[in-house]
This record gives C-alpha cells, structure tokens and sequence, in this order.
C-alpha cells in the first residue's frame, strides 16, 4: 500500500495547466419531464483518475453516470470522451464499461462463464478468451473459485466477478455504481483497497457513485460534492474536508460545528465574527475577501477544538464556557459534546492515543472550549 500512497501523492493532472482531461461534461443538462436531474454541469475528468461523485440520494450521481455510459442521452450539453463528442454513440460503442448496484451477475452460469460473457458476445476466440479470463480470475484472485455459480459465492466474491467481467473487455474508464453497498462495513473498507489496487494495475480511469463519504475519501484522487443535479466543489478529499467551498461542504463532508454570525472588523490577515445567538466571538485567519457587517459561516471540525478545565490565556475570541453533557467513545476516539452557557452544544473531538489518561473529563465537568485561528473555516457561500 506504502507504494500505491506515494504514486498517489504526485497524482495531480487537473493542476497542470498542459493536461487535457480525459471525460468532460460541458453544461450538461438532464430533465426527466419537468424534474431537472441535472443542471447545467460541467466537469472534467483526467486519465487514470479515481473519480467519485459523492451526494444524497436523488442528487443525480446515477443520471451523471448513466449518461456517460450511453444508457441516456443529455437533453442539451455535451460529454466528450478522448475528445470524442458521445452524442448517438450507443453504450457498446462507447469506450466504457458499468458496474451495476446489483452486479447483474448471470445466476446460471459460473464465474468463468460470466467473465467470458462479453467476449464471447464480441466474438473473440475460444484460445483468447480463455488466456483473458484466466488473467482475470488471477487479478481478482478468484481462481479457485471459476466452476462455482454465483449463489455459490459470499458478497465480497460476488463483487469481484462482477468486477472482473467488468474489467475483462478492457475499457478505458470503469464506472461504478456504489459497487461496495451490498457489503458489510468489514469487508466494504478491505474492499476499497482492492479496488485502489486494481484501478493502479491496470490504468483504468475509475467514476465511482457513492454516497458514503467515507469511502469517497478513501479511494478518490478527486471527489465531485453534487446536491440537486449541481457540483458543488471538486477537490481532493484533504481539500474538501480541509478547505470546503462553502457551508453545504462542510456541512455534507464529516462532523463540523457551525456558527452564523456577522464580520464584526476586519484587519489585515484575520477576521472577528460576532456570533450573539451563542455568545462567542470567533478570531479567524483571513481566508476569504469579507467586509465589516457581512453574514458569514465559520466551519470548525470537533478535532480542532479543544476541552479543558482551566480558563484560556484569552477568554475574550475563540473560547466560550460550557457543561460536559455527553461523552461517546468510539475506541479510537472520543467525541464530547459540551453545552455552551448559550444553549449551543458544541462537538470537540479528541484521539485516544495514551491508553490511561489521568483524571479525564467526566459527565457534567465545567469545561472552556477554546480553538486557534487557524482552526476553523470562514465561508461567504
Ligand atoms: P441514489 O443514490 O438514490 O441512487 P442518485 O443521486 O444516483 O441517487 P439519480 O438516480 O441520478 O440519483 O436520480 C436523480 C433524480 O432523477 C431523482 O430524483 C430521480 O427520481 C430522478 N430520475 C432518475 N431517473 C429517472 C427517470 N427515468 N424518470 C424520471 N425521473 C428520474
């Protein structure tokens, strides 16, 4: 894994200005009688790029997806491949191949039989079409499995035929359809790194559909955060926890403590938000343009937060006072819930990196919330 992390890191096309993409959605549109699935969307998508849509359901991950494969047509827009213009360009003539939600595997035939199903369909030779499933029962690590029907098979072996017939006709983008929803969380996370593994070893351009942010930010090189048939941000997972574009985002993507508030000054590289609903006055960096009088979010992550019994050096920005209401332990981690002096409960998260901690907080403990400048996000949208 060590060196599929370090490939991964120097993995950037859509930073080189000289790179073409591979897929682009030029002001694609989707309407399904009156109801607009998609909305005038354009994205790109380079060569050998793990690519997740990640969205609610109904958002229009699938539409996207479907379109790209050729199974609906954009009712205006378009979608290039390679440079290519796919408009009338029908599914098998498209240079891609989808895995289905529910793998659509041929009940009555084995393993084998179902990887060779679309060779055989494109008339390939017996002599080949044995050399290329034997590759694919090895790639998938399924060979001692090839004379079993699928009933015979668990989930996570399902999967990989699936993946394997998927990948057996060679197509230079595979889509994916939340390819890992019928498995369970254990086998889902071993899963993804196989898939991760995969897509390196053969050069395969991935889209997968998901709306499991998790494993969105497990696998993805990019991450498109779609709602209402729009993309909202398309960044790389660190960039989309780290630095969302706006309060949807930070919303959306993992745990986040929201305040709405009002720039109250502004100086050179920081800005004062006035939050009077909880009581706070927020200090931040300055990241964004914003004027004095402004509605403006600030987004902070409960890791960036931190608890203690003792007052801050600086109680007047960035610290409030509150009671330990709620503590869940999650092994790794534990998560406190405070109630500020507001009302507001506040989310503060922390690693169990020591296995004893001398005299941890506890259930009603008086605590002072308090976080540096840097540690949250102001957002304008
Ligand atoms: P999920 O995660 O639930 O699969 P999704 O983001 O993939 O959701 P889509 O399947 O793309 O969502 O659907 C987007 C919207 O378009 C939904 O509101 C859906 O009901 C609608 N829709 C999709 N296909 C059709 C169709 N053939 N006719 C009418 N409406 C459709």
């Amino acid at each position: 894994m060590k060196s599929l992390g370090s490939f991964r890191r120097k993995f950037a096309p859509w930073n080189d200005p000289e790179a073409k993409p591979y897929i682009s959605f030029e002001n694609v549109t989707k309407k399904f009688g009156d109801f607009t699935a998609v909305d005038d969307l354009s994205l790109t998508i380079y060569n050998r790029e793990f690519f997740a849509l990640l969205g609610a359901s109904g958002c229009g991950k699938s539409t996207l997806l479907r379109m790209l494969a050729g199974f609906e047509e954009p009712t205006s827009g378009r979608i290039l491949l390679d440079g290519q213009d796919m408009r009338g360009i029908p599914p098998y003539k498209r240079p891609v191949n989808m895995m289905f939600q529910s793998y659509a595997l041929f009940p009555h035939m084995t393993v084998e039989g179902n990887i060779a199903f679309g060779l055989k369909q494109d008339g390939m030779p017996a002599n080949e079409i044995a050399a290329r499933v034997a590759e694919m029962l090895k790639l998938v690590k399924l060979e001692q499995f090839a004379k079993r029907k699928p009933h015979q098979l668990s989930g996570g072996q399902r999967q990989r035929v699936a993946l394997a017939r998927c990948v057996a006709k060679r197509p230079k983008v595979l889509l994916l359809d939340e390819p890992l929803g019928a498995l369970d969380k254990k086998l889902r996370e071993e899963t993804q790194f196989e898939l991760m593994d995969l897509q390196m070893k053969l050069g395969l351009t991935f889209v997968v559909v998901t709306h499991d942010q998790e494993e969105a930010m497990t696998m993805a090189d990019r991450i498109a955060v779609m709602d209402k048939g729009k993309v909202k941000q398309v960044a790389t997972p660190a960039e989309v926890y780290e630095a969302p574009n706006s309060k949807f985002v930070a919303d959306f993507i993992g745990n986040v403590n929201m305040f709405e508030g009002t720039v109250s000054t502004v100086v050179p590289g920081k800005v004062d938000i006035d939050v009077p609903a909880d009581k706070i006055t927020i200090r931040t960096d300055a990241t964004r343009d914003c004027a004095a009088g402004q509605s403006v979010g600030f987004a902070i992550r409960p890791e960036k937060i931190r608890l203690s019994r003792k007052e801050p050096a600086n109680t007047a920005v960035n610290a409030a006072h509150g009671e330990l209401y709620d503590i869940a332990y999650f092994g790794d981690m534990t998560v406190f819930h405070v109630r500020l002096e507001s009302g507001r409960i506040i989310k503060a998260a922390s690693l169990n990196a020591v296995r004893t901690v001398e005299d941890p907080l506890g259930y009603d403990d008086m605590v002072w919330v308090n976080f540096d400048t840097d540690a949250g996000i102001l957002l304008t949208a």
